[in-house]
């Protein structure tokens, strides 16, 4: 375990001097990511918003509470997994991340993927979808797992999709449900 966490702290150094793609212009801090080397659960959302810029964490304010109550329903709790996003540094206006940037910023997502070595890779939104299964859409595999390249994955939607979209909770809450078995096999 302590040879895990030394790899991922140069991650976490890397990322935090990295310059490969235009983000890191705007940031203030880049969000490597954080939680168990040892998580059973990986847990990829799109890119840091303006709270997770300014403390250099994944999923703080409103979007850490929401995705704390979900994870909740899977009977997980934040101290259980590892959390981290497709890019590592904040879009500008919170916008989209081009491909160039996800693709550009892969090979450190991919190295915590290898390291931690998850059962399952949670995959939370779209952007994140598409980052590892890029033939799918939300609506065909949302809430069962797929397997790919030897990985596990699990995807619905991003936590703050309800935040502009209520009616998607019931929908959340049934999938994050459903990790509870998945992880039980
Ligand atoms: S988003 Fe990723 S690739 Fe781009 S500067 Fe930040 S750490 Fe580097």
């Amino acid at each position: 375990m302590s040879e895990e966490l030394g790899e991922l702290s140069r991650i976490d150094g890397e990322v935090r001097a990295c310059r490969k793609c235009p983000l890191w212009k705007g940031r203030l801090n880049a969000v490597p990511g954080e939680g168990r080397p040892d998580a059973k659960v990986l847990v990829v959302g799109e890119a840091p918003g303006r709270n997770e810029d300014l403390e250099g964490r994944p999923f703080v304010g409103a979007a850490g509470k929401n995705l704390e109550a979900l994870l909740a329903e899977a009977g997980l709790s934040r101290a259980d997994v590892f959390i981290t996003n497709v890019v590592k540094c904040r879009p500008p206006m919170n916008r989209r991340p081009s491909r160039m940037e996800a693709e550009t910023c892969h090979q450190y997502l991919s190295r915590q993927v290898k390291i931690i070595a998850p059962k399952l890779i949670l995959l939370l939104g779209d952007t994140a979808l598409k980052q590892f299964l890029p033939d799918e859409s939300l609506a065909g595999v949302h809430g069962r797992r797929v397997v790919k390249g030897g990985e596990s994955y699990f995807a619905t939607y991003h936590p703050a999709s309800v935040i502009y979209n209520p009616s998607l909770r019931p929908t959340l809450l049934r999938d994050f449900q459903k990790l509870t078995e998945l992880l039980a096999d």
